[in-house]
């Protein structure tokens, strides 16, 4: 049954006074309210309530991991920068894209690569082992659900550990490819700037022209990171799937994700034909707040882990 949705109120007085946020990846995170007591009370019973659990994270779960997202005000890469995110087409288009593109990326990958999951994914992952959580969903190619070891889970817009081959499509792992960077560009050198959530980063054009780029060694065909650039489509099958294991769900929680990408706000548009209940945590508003009988403001991180999965 679908409760009416409740206005929230953010108090001044904060229900807790210290930041779980490691100093240093604070300013990825949005300006927020402390979340109030009230509303910690309404998402704990909501999450009472859910016995199959569907989850779909965001952009919002992986700021407090230190990868900035796209689109916060104030902080987002959008804000913070005038480089877009690789397109698709221009990707398969053009050979120079390519090359900026995986030049960006190689010199990135170090520390993109080296992020850890936060206390959110991991009380995702502790509760999805008490049986609470029934499926997740990530719109994140960030891994950082999968090291944190969580089972249940769709990664909607792939993963930048895995390489995709354009022609036979085979697929290898990003580690391997930038061995080979390495041992085709042995004297290559570039300074790296600000990181973005793909893995990229910036760098002058000059310095991008000399940088080689392996092909697939099966076929020789053009390599891809395994993730879906703006203006692709998820594939069908995965649509699918999400939606089999949404139908299987009796509650949507949304967190840290402002669903502006259709791949992801569909399947809340399926939950609310569905009467299903749905929650979003989020820093600001989301296309899919009129859907929610619950919404709170909030650091997903923090929020989460005082919310008792049984
Ligand atoms: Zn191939």
């Amino acid at each position: 049954m679908r409760l009416p949705r409740r206005t929230l109120t953010l108090l001044t007085a904060p229900v807790r006074s210290a930041s779980s946020v490691p100093a240093g990846v604070l300013s990825f995170v949005p300006a927020c309210s402390t979340t109030d007591a009230h509303s910690l009370e309404l998402l704990q019973d909501f999450v009472s309530r859910a016995r199959r659990l569907f989850v779909i994270t965001g952009a919002g779960l992986s700021t407090e991991s230190g990868i900035p997202d796209y689109r916060s005000e104030g902080v987002g890469l959008y804000a913070r920068t005038d480089r877009r995110p690789m397109q698709h087409a221009e990707f398969i288009r053009s050979a120079k894209s390519r090359q900026r593109y995986w030049a960006r990326n190689f010199l990135g990958w170090p520390q993109f690569s080296s992020h850890q999951p936060n206390s959110a994914h991991k009380t995702l992952r502790r509760w999805e082992e008490r049986g609470k959580l029934h499926w997740l969903v990530t719109q994140n190619v960030d891994a950082l659900h999968s090291k944190a070891g969580q089972k249940g889970l769709t990664e909607l817009h792939g993963c930048t550990h895995r390489v995709t081959c354009l022609g036979c499509g085979a697929i290898s792992a990003r580690e391997e490819l930038q061995a080979r960077f390495v041992a085709l560009n042995p004297v290559w050198r570039a300074q790296a700037g600000g990181v973005a959530p793909d893995g990229d980063v910036f760098i002058e054009d000059e310095q991008v022209q000399t940088f080689r780029v392996p092909s697939c060694e099966n076929c020789g065909g053009i390599l891809k990171p395994e993730v879906t650039f703006f203006g692709d489509t998820v594939n069908r099958e995965t649509v699918q799937f999400v939606h089999d294991r949404l139908s299987e769900s009796d509650a949507v929680l949304v967190v840290g994700s402002s669903l502006q990408v259709y791949s992801g706000y569909r399947f809340l548009m399926a939950a609310g034909d569905r009467k299903m209940p749905i929650a979003i945590l989020n820093i600001g508003p989301t296309r899919a707040d009129h859907l929610a009988e619950l919404k709170v403001s909030g650091r997903c991180g923090e929020v989460l882990s005082v919310i008792n999965p049984l």
